[in-house]
């Protein structure tokens, strides 16, 4: 488990933010090889390795390792960016406590949930599914699909952790809800599902609505 306290640092001293993460080292699962915090003046060289650095304003971005062997034993990096502290900034120690829990969780459930879809697959949906004409898989689809299960699990953590029952997890749902309905929203977007199987499109769209896929 993650220091709470040292999440409260971290939160007030960008300079104890690297130590607080490293300690994700612990929790995280054999297919995640790094755990680490990516201040801005990181995003140059992520750019350079993965080809796009987290966009501005994300908690946290999840690279996988081996695109080709997406779903076959990828490994993944977990990068933890500011606003992950920042959003919190002159809250106080109660809150930051009890917000370090919802993080933790983020990072635990949401990101690392990425990694194990990179690593073996998204349940119910393998990478072949993906597959366009041209044998290429839809990565945008793809994407949009790993996102929704990886709000889903994020959202079950939440209402598994005792500390934060009789208000909080209510509080946090909506917003999650909120994200999570702009990969939705993709589902039906033409430049999203080009090429894709229509009745797989049509299954997502029936099976993966937010307001039921994930509730409230
Ligand atoms: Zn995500």
């Amino acid at each position: 488990m993650v220091n709470p306290k040292d999440f409260r640092k971290a939160v007030r001293e960008p300079d104890l933010r690297a130590d607080y993460v490293s300690q994700f080292g612990i929790v995280k699962p054999p297919y995640v090889d790094v755990v680490a915090y990516a201040s801005p003046a990181d995003f140059q060289a992520l750019k350079q390795r993965f080809g796009i650095a987290p966009a501005p304003g994300s908690i946290a971005k999840t690279y996988a390792l081996d695109l080709e062997g997406l779903t076959n034993g990828s490994h993944s990096e977990v990068y933890i960016c500011d606003p992950f502290f920042d959003m919190l900034q002159g809250k106080p120690s109660k809150l930051l406590d009890i917000n370090g829990l919802i993080r933790e969780n983020t990072i635990k459930n949401h990101e690392f949930e990425h990694a194990r879809h990179y690593h073996k697959g998204i349940d119910d949906y393998p990478l072949a599914r993906f597959r366009v004409e041209d044998g290429q898989v839809n990565r945008l689809l793809f994407g949009a699909v790993s996102e929704l299960f990886a709000y889903k699990s994020e959202a079950d953590g939440l209402r598994s952790i005792k500390r934060l029952q009789g208000g909080y997890v209510q509080q946090v749902i909506p917003g999650l809800l909120r994200e999570a309905m702009i990969y939705y929203d993709w589902l039906f977007d033409a430049r999203v599902t080009k090429g894709a199987d229509p009745e797989l499109v049509k299954e997502l769209r029936e099976k993966l609505d937010p307001t039921r896929f994930i509730g409230f």
